[in-house]
């Protein structure tokens, strides 16, 4: 990345949210529907955090990306707010009573307002490298739309796959394709500031125990979402090692929770309830195949959960309550996982399967660091000291924090958080005399295309 153009485009809002997850884009409608002006801040290219890559969701099995794509089209044809995706928070300081942010919008190498999502250039594009919105399964090409369901529908280069070739310039039917873009600096005036930047999964990857990272044939759970997901990569769950369909698939819950030798002695909330989804989708989709899910105890602790365990269990997916111990390979690369039985005596057996599934937990995505002063707790989630009465409220006053970000939690919980987010930061606003005026979207020079949210 170069240096950012000097001169910096100036914004003034009465909220920056910092991630444009499902909490983000909630708490930003909620803002906007209440006429104040709002900023999406997104490190991604394309808004929609997580959930735009689940298959379904708990307990009900609806489409993830269905609920999804209508909240994107939302936050980003409201008349009140104001999205930058491919973009940085660098600084974040107070400033005449409100907050002054200092954003970086990476370039794309495309110019956002010319680019119409034609795709002429993916197609013409002579680079194959694997997909990171797939897991790493399936392909892009080095100038590519993020995926399908993006929002906004506007390309970007990887300029470290690209081979420089031009073959994407001059096929672009809009001469969008720009390899002298470089970063731009926005500054940003705001009254409150959202932190909804969510989690990652738990690096139990590098947990050798279970070979992750390894072993071919044990995966991650958002690469299973990705494969169940009917817009998959493939269309249908193959293995990664060799492209077989698996007649067995195990998951290994707490694989990154609950173990304060890994640095996570808490539970993730949500990793009993996708592996059940996992493997409720799983039985749908391969009528023949054998699921177990070795686990610690399942908790199914929200509304409909223990009916959606006892529906799974009905279905012949098979719970081992046991702890296991370490996975390894045979040499078809099948995973043999020894676990040590607690139901049987304490029983010890190496089981083998043609796919292991490890439920890990989550971390928080962005420790704000020397950009934003706010408290975290021990394990990097943003602080909440008062949250019995306000599971919203930070250390700092007019900082404010939904989802994730504070703790694991599910898309329901998240989605209300971040209305009560909405509505602490509406009252902090008042409190405080700010309004930059409601009812018109504020301008951000060169900003973005307004591109709507397309599906497959
Ligand atoms: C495998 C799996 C399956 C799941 N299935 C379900 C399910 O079926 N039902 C359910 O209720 N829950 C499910 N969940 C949980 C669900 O994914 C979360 O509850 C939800 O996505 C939380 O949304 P969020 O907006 O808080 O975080 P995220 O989805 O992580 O969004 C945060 C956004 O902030 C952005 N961001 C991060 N840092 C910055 C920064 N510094 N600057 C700008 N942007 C930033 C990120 O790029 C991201 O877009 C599942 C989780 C996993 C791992
Ligand atoms: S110049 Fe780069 S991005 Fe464009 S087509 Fe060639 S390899 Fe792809
Ligand atoms: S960069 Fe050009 S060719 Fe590629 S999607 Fe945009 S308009 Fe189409």
């Amino acid at each position: 990345m170069g240096e950012p153009t000097n001169a910096a485009d100036t914004l003034e809002v009465d909220a920056i949210v910092v991630g444009g997850g499902i909490t983000g884009l909630q708490a930003a409608v909620d803002l906007a529907d209440s006429n104040h002006q709002v900023l999406i801040v997104e490190r991604d290219p394309s808004i929609g955090g997580k959930m735009i890559a689940l298959s379904k969701v708990f307990p009900t099995l609806d489409c993830s990306s269905c609920i999804t794509t209508p909240k994107m089209a939302e936050a980003a044809h409201h008349p009140n707010i104001r999205i930058l995706t491919w973009a940085e928070l660098d600084r974040v300081t107070r400033e005449d009573g409100g907050f002054r942010c200092e954003v970086t919008c990476k370039p794309r190498y495309v110019v956002a307002k010319e680019c119409i999502g034609c795709r002429q250039c993916e197609y013409e594009c002579p680079v194959v490298v694997p997909n990171d919105f797939e897991g790493g399964q399936g392909a892009r090409r080095a100038i590519y739309i993020p995926h399908s369901n993006a929002w906004p529908q506007v390309a970007l280069i990887n300029l470290d796959d690209c081979i420089y070739c031009g073959k994407c310039v001059k096929v672009c039917p809009t001469q969008a394709v720009d390899f002298g873009d470089v970063p731009r600096r926005v500054i940003v005036r705001a009254g409150a500031v959202l932190v909804a930047s969510g989690y990652e999964l738990t690096s139990a990857w590098r947990n050798r125990r279970y070979g992750a990272g390894e072993l071919p044939n044990v995966i991650g759970p958002l690469l299973m979402e990705r494969l169940i997901a009917p817009h998959g990569p493939y269309g249908k769950v193959l293995r990664p090692s060799d492209g077989r369909i698996p007649d067995s698939i195990a998951y290994v819950q707490c694989a990154g929770s609950r173990d304060a030798s890994t640095g996570y002695p808490y539970c993730s909330r949500v990793c009993c309830m996708y592996a059940v989804k996992q493997a409720i989708l799983l039985s749908g989709s391969l009528p023949l195949v054998d699921i177990t899910i070795y686990y610690m105890d399942i908790r199914a602790f929200g509304k409909g959960f223990e009916t959606f365990y006892q529906d799974a269990k009905a279905m012949g997916i098979q719970f081992v309550c046991g702890k296991v111990a370490s996975i390894t390979e045979d040499a078809d690369h099948n995973p043999l996982v020894r676990v040590e039985r607690k139901e049987e005596g304490g029983e010890i057996t190496v089981d083998r399967h043609d796919l292991v599934v490890l439920s890990l937990g989550m971390e928080p995505a962005w420790k704000s660091d020397g950009v934003l002063e706010v408290g975290h707790d021990g394990y990097g989630f943003v602080d909440l000291p008062d949250d019995h009465v306000s599971p919203t409220a930070t250390d700092q006053a007019g900082v404010f924090v939904a989802g994730t970000a504070s703790a694991p939690k599910d898309i329901v919980d998240s989605i209300v958080e971040a209305g009560a987010a909405a509505s602490r930061i509406v009252g902090y606003l008042r409190s405080i005399g700010w309004s930059v005026g409601g009812g018109r979207r504020p301008a951000v020079p060169g900003g973005e295309a307004r591109v709507g949210v397309s599906g497959r």
